[in-house]
């Protein structure tokens, strides 16, 4: 989580100390490892594909064009549920980084090791956020959630409160540690009409759990035809998704949506890592709900939605099979999707690479020596 290379302190001949959490102890360490290179192996799958902090400031550092134009951040916590602070702070400290709109994603009432909300403080949050947004005078607040899906793709919420929000993130946050293909699942999550996003999709944590496995160029194809979002959680354990299966819904054309995931305010900062992970997947700008200003997004909320209802009106089933397969696209001046295809990440996705091979009973062990780290709260199985 340095935010600069220690190889550049090194080469500019600044004390490795500078590094946060670094003492004269361990600055040793380092500087020996830089006299005489140590044989690294490639990391394993639970902690393969993270970006550093500092590689993904030098990235965002190369595009300013994508600095300018991200606007919002699409997830975050308050004390209402499992974060640190209340909305009105998360809301202060995300205008002092420039963010112009925000969204506060609690959780929902079955996750209650986080003391989920049900609709009624739900409805109550909500209209805090209209008095803060009637104040006018820091980011727009959008009235949000991070609802916990069934293990099946389905809501845990009523529908009728969930249809009066800004912005509906839809997450599993249990059976993540499944071993065979997830891809049905995320099928009938992506179809469910109540959510717009897709959130912290493979339900990684790092060196921790290695997240599920799927089809990601399927899901990703479900994802453009129903509208529905994939989220890159830049939350910087979870980089979800991550920059290979990013390019897989490059590809596709679907839209994605940045969260950092923050449950405190100093967390806020990451969405650079979310915002390096888009880049180097080479996602479309014209594919990030958070460029969109504030009346476009609300535009694409609602045609998602009826899109959707539609959708599931049509299909006798809940999956996507038989399904009506509709592109959907509110990109002002734009009529489809193809204009954003990129073909160069396609063919390489058919399964999840980084999973294969590991056992479950490795997996346990790995679960019994690391602890989930805070903001990491889920039912853990
Ligand atoms: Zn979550």
């Amino acid at each position: 989580m340095w935010s600069e290379e220690a190889s550049a302190l090194v080469t500019a001949d600044r004390s490795l100390t500078e590094l946060r959490a670094v003492g004269p102890f361990t600055a040793t360490f380092i500087s020996r490892w830089f006299a005489e290179l140590p044989d690294v192996g490639a990391p394993p799958p639970i902690r393969d594909g993270f970006l550093t902090y500092a590689h993904a400031r030098a990235v965002v550092a190369q595009h300013p064009e994508w600095a300018a134009a991200l606007r919002a951040d699409h997830q975050m916590h308050s004390d209402e549920t499992d974060g640190s602070a209340p909305l009105e702070g998360m809301a202060v400290a995300a205008a002092e980084l420039g963010r112009q709109r925000i969204a506060i994603t609690d959780h929902s009432k079955t996750l209650r090791i986080t003391n989920g909300m049900d609709e009624a403080r739900l409805a109550a949050q909500g209209r805090r956020i209209d008095e803060l947004n009637a104040r006018g005078d820091g980011p727009r607040v959008l009235r949000a959630i991070e609802m916990d899906l069934t293990p099946e793709g389905a809501s845990d919420m009523d529908p009728g409160a969930l249809a009066r929000l800004d912005l509906v993130l839809g997450a599993f946050h249990s059976k993540l540690r499944l071993k065979d293909d997830q891809t049905d699942r995320y099928l009938k999550a992506l179809a469910n009409s109540d959510i717009q996003v897709l959130a912290h999709p493979r339900g990684r944590v790092y060196n921790f759990r290695v997240g599920l496995t799927a089809d990601w160029e399927r899901v990703a194809r479900a994802a453009a035809a129903t509208g529905t979002a994939l989220e890159i959680d830049a939350y910087p354990d979870r980089q979800d998704l991550d920059v290979e299966r990013l390019r897989a819904v490059a590809a596709s054309g679907a839209w994605v949506s940045i969260g950092t995931d923050a449950h405190t305010t100093g967390e806020l900062v990451f969405l650079e890592l979310g915002l390096a992970a888009a880049i180097l997947a080479g996602i479309s700008r014209e594919r990030v709900l958070n460029c969109l200003d504030d009346q476009t997004l609300a535009d694409r909320v609602g045609v998602v939605r009826a899109a959707k209802r539609r959708g599931s009106a049509e299909r006798s089933d809940t999956t996507m099979a038989g399904g009506k397969r509709e592109r959907i696209d509110t990109t002002p001046g734009r009529k489809g999707g193809s204009r954003y295809l990129r073909r160069d990440g396609a063919g390489r996705f058919s399964n999840d690479q980084t999973s294969a091979g590991r056992s479950v009973a490795a997996d346990k062990r790995i679960a019994a020596k690391n602890k989930a780290p805070k903001g990491m709260k889920d039912r853990g199985d």
